[in-house]
């Protein structure tokens, strides 16, 4: 109690809207704590900021990274001790990330991300600057690093107040596209919201979202992108199978930027606890920042904000069973209120076909198996307008509701669409999806490999599949060709294909193979380059990076490796869980 009363909220929060339009003075890189961070913000240097941010740096000199815009906007904890509590009335804390106590070494950047959204030429990762601020020793001058408060329903329930527990957001970032980046570390230390957690990742899952995370960008799947992955040699202690095997694991860190990190957990938690005027507030910003079609003024822009992220979940969990795609934690607080793909946790790519496929060891009920992930979206997005309703009226109340009756439609039709590009139909007929359902039914008994199906589909021409032969190289397709009505579909399919109009058999294969990855990564894939990582062995993963950034292109060094066959035997018995 007597910590509120040395600094009640609202004077940081005047302090902090004083000082608004500002981003740093200095550009070194150094350690600060939260007593001093107010003295390096200068209103003179906004200019020369601006100018400096719109050339591409060779190094961290004039690179500008500030918090600013959500300390001027939305209150902030009046708490600056890092310990766990539950707390109300802000959105942010802030917090500072913890060092790691013994050597950090660069496992991997992503040089596009560096380069592309980031402005920084890769020669900088070499530096030492570079790698205490991808490790958390050092944060960028002026910029506050912010814990975000959040709540959730997990596995369906409502599970109280999250927050980030082990991520710190240390800046935001606007690149010479005007676009904002927000960058956060991942395992950077404890938060106020780190609960009984000790604020780290290990190496393993660190290698799984900084690859998982970068192979959905390269398929086309909105998500965070992840630019750089560091390993410690400090303990970290986990039971990763719940089989109180403790053991003793390395401590990682990786630096993921998102354009937003905010989530329908976000919302929820400032509805939960009644804090009406923050969830307005909250809602507007982020309406402002991310949704500028949306005019402010209306009154129904909550209504018209629900109904984009309704159309953009659904289009989002579509594109994922596109690709075989399973989350893995589809809880509310890993749903994102800009429909990307965040928190990248126990997730897994489906190699066979199964509709049940759960890729969490955790998720004994599989709530979150492959097949549910559309339900389970209609779920979370059902609990965000549970949120909304505080602030809508009885008349957009009922809209609301109608807004969300159109989900299923949507996610059908997206749904259907990316089917039909799989197979390379062109136009529209009543029997598409039937088509579309027959083949998955075929794959599904056949335990047929989801992707590589697709793929050969892709790349078999339609004469070699009309005479049913199969070159033994198709061998997914081989194995879907086992089931007694697979001539049957060849039938309809090639009758179908007959009706696009203006086609020929290379364009539809040149089609149909630049939307059908022949390389996704594969849990075993994820698994190999950890399990090297874990050696000090980190070869598996910049050749991953190599490969998974060109997921429709034949690659020799990816074919060599065996990137594009079956998976070993080994495979389906590799477990990920909830521990990380
Ligand atoms: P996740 O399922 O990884 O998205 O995490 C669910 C919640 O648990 C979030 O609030 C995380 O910040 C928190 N959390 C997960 N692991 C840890 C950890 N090792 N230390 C502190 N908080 C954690
Ligand atoms: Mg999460």
């Amino acid at each position: 109690m007597s910590r509120y009363c040395v600094a009640p909220w609202f004077l940081i929060w005047l302090m902090l809207v004083y000082q608004s339009g500002c981003c740093l003075l200095d550009t070194v890189i150094a350690a600060s704590s939260f007593s001093h961070v107010h003295h390096y913000i200068n209103k003179s240097n906004v200019d020369q900021d601006y100018c400096e941010r719109k050339r591409k740096l060779s190094n961290f000199g004039g690179w500008r990274l500030c918090t600013e815009k959500f300390t001027a906007t939305l209150p902030i904890d009046p708490i600056q001790d890092n310990y766990v509590r539950e707390a109300r009335d802000f959105i942010f804390s802030v917090v500072y990330p913890t060092p790691f106590k013994s050597r950090v070494l660069l496992v991997a950047v992503s040089k596009e991300v560096l380069e592309d959204i980031l402005d920084l030429d890769v020669s900088v990762s070499g530096s030492e600057e570079f790698l205490q601020l991808v490790s958390g020793a050092k944060i960028v001058l002026g910029s506050l690093p912010l814990a975000h408060r959040y709540g959730g329903h997990q596995f369906g329930s409502w599970a109280g107040q999250l927050g980030d527990g082990r991520a710190h957001l240390i800046g935001v970032y606007t690149n010479r596209f005007g676009d904002s980046w927000e960058l956060q570390l991942k395992g950077s230390g404890r938060t106020p919201y780190s609960r009984s957690g000790d604020g780290r990742a290990v190496l393993h899952s660190s290698v799984r979202e900084f690859l998982g995370s970068e192979a959905m960008h390269y398929l086309g799947i909105p998500t965070s992108r992840a630019a750089s992955l560091a390993v410690s040699d400090d303990d970290v202690w986990r039971d990763r199978f719940y089989t109180g095997n403790v053991k003793k694991e390395r401590g990682a860190i990786v630096l993921r930027v998102a354009k937003s990190w905010f989530r329908i957990g976000s919302l929820e938690i400032l509805a939960h606890s009644g804090e009406l005027d923050l969830l307005r507030l909250l809602l507007d910003f982020i309406i402002g920042e991310h949704f500028p079609s949306i005019n402010m003024n209306d009154p129904n822009r909550y209504l018209d904000f629900f109904s984009r992220v309704v159309s953009e979940t659904a289009h989002l969990i579509a594109l994922w069973m596109s690709v075989g795609f399973a989350h893995g934690v589809c809880n509310t607080d890993n749903f994102s209120l800009i429909s990307i793909t965040i928190d990248y946790g126990p997730f897994g790519f489906m190699d066979s076909y199964n509709p049940d496929f759960v890729p969490n060891m955790s998720d004994d009920e599989r709530q979150y198996k492959i097949g549910n992930q559309a339900n389970i979206g209609l779920f979370n997005l059902n609990k965000m307008l549970q949120a909304l309703n505080p602030l809508l009226d009885p008349r957009q109340k009922q809209l609301a509701s109608q807004i969300l009756e159109e989900y299923p439609k949507q996610y059908y039709k997206c749904f259907t669409e990316l089917f039909k590009a799989k197979l390379g139909l062109l136009g529209d007929t009543e029997d598409d999806n039937y088509l579309i359902a027959f083949l998955l039914k075929l794959m599904e008994d056949t335990k047929a490999d989801f992707r590589m199906t697709f793929r050969q589909l892709s790349e078999i021409s339609q004469d070699l599949l009309k005479d049913f032969s199969i070159p033994k190289e198709f061998w997914a397709l081989q194995d879907v060709a086992k089931h007694k009505f697979f001539s049957s579909w060849v039938d309809l399919y090639l009758l179908r294909l007959k009706r696009n109009t203006g086609d020929s058999d290379s364009e539809r294969s040149r089609r149909m193979t630049n939307i059908n990855p022949r390389y996704v990564l594969r849990n075993w894939m994820a698994e190999s380059a950890a399990q090297k990582a874990e050696r000090n062995d980190f070869s598996e993963i910049h050749l991953l990076q190599q490969v998974l950034q060109h997921p429709f292109q034949v690659q020799t060094v990816a074919e060599r490796t065996g990137y594009a066959q079956r998976p070993p035997a080994w495979a389906k018995d590799i477990k990920v869980s909830c521990s990380s």
